[in-house]
């Protein structure tokens, strides 16, 4: 792509993305060599926070004070954005972070096939920020590749200010595709919930965004003291074993014992269905604050 080789210690906004599909973009091209890092927010949609705090960084960040590269992409799910929908792009119902290397066929795939092509083969890290879904709570975490670039990944996660850090095995997601096939390192960042886009929330990812850059080695940044981390050896994820009404008996980030209930799924005349029981100790990451549990549907996911 023409407009990555930008000149050095100048910014530059264009629209990126596959034939018909264009979202916005922003390359800063630091006055020094260094890496070069690839940063997107909404691969789902009405996952809110990180597209202000890219947007801003955007903004804020000047070119002399950059050593390398930022590609910075706020809303790659542009379509989905706008229509409202709450994580996949409407044209095909197709999830950006299950869909690599990507299918030519559909919206969902060219987007993909897109950063395998175009972006990826600069990118020295990819960071992805998402946030809790519409229907559900989250506490702030962290996905790392587990199967690939594990340790240069966690090395730079243990820099951020986000205390849970849970292994990926994933390998269609975009970070995950990335890291886990292409072998580059990346990190995929969880901060608020709901649909929701509060102050806090993107205060978090700005500072997010600068411990990332200090880490790399781009920028300095002093204010570097961060929270304790817990790195999980595995994460455990419950589904709707069957269609009901879902009643959640958790919080995010509560300290979760084997055996706990986590929540218990209802019929319309009031029948209990299920209960839902943790696997093992850990530590409660997110769950589903929508009432309606359909079969296959995640309700709760934790980390030991
Ligand atoms: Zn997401």
């Amino acid at each position: 792509m023409a407009e990555l080789l930008t000149a050095k210690g100048t910014k530059r906004q264009f629209t990126a993305g596959p034939e018909g599909y264009p979202f916005p973009c922003t390359v800063i091209a630091g006055k020094e060599e260094g890496k070069t890092v690839l940063i997107t927010a909404q691969i789902h949609s009405g996952e809110y926070p990180g597209t202000p705090a890219l947007i801003r960084l955007a903004e804020r960040l000047d070119p002399a004070e950059l050593k390398g590269t930022l590609i910075l992409i706020p809303c790659v799910n542009i379509t989905g954005f706008y229509a409202g929908t709450n994580a996949y792009v409407p044209e095909d119902h197709g999830n950006l972070n299950a869909a690599y290397p990507g299918d030519p066929d559909t919206v969902t795939g060219r987007i993909a096939h897109y950063f395998v092509q175009e972006l990826f083969p600069h990118a020295d890290f990819v960071l992805d920020l998402h946030s809790g879904g519409m229907n559900e709570a989250l506490t702030p975490c962290l996905f790392f590749p587990a199967l690939k670039c594990t340790e240069e990944s966690l090395h730079i996660a243990e820099q951020l200010d986000i205390p849970y850090l849970v292994p990926s095995y994933n390998t269609a997601g975009e970070m995950s595709y990335a890291a886990n096939v292409m072998g580059i390192p990346g990190l995929l960042l969880e901060r608020g919930y709901g649909g929701m886009c509060k102050e806090e929330w993107i205060r978090a990812y700005e500072r997010d965004l600068d411990l990332f850059l200090c880490a790399m080695g781009m920028k300095e940044y002093t204010d570097t003291h961060t929270c304790e981390k817990k790195i999980f050896q595995k994460a455990y994820y419950t589904e709707a074993e069957e269609t009901g009404l879902w009643f959640p008996a958790v919080h995010a980030g509560q300290v979760i014992r084997k055996g706990e209930l986590l929540g218990r799924t209802e019929d319309f005349s009031g029948r209990l269905l299920r209960e839902y029981k943790a696997e093992a100790d850990g530590i409660l990451l997110y769950y589903s604050i929508g009432m309606n549990a359909v079969k296959g549907d995640p309700l709760a996911a934790y980390g030991q």
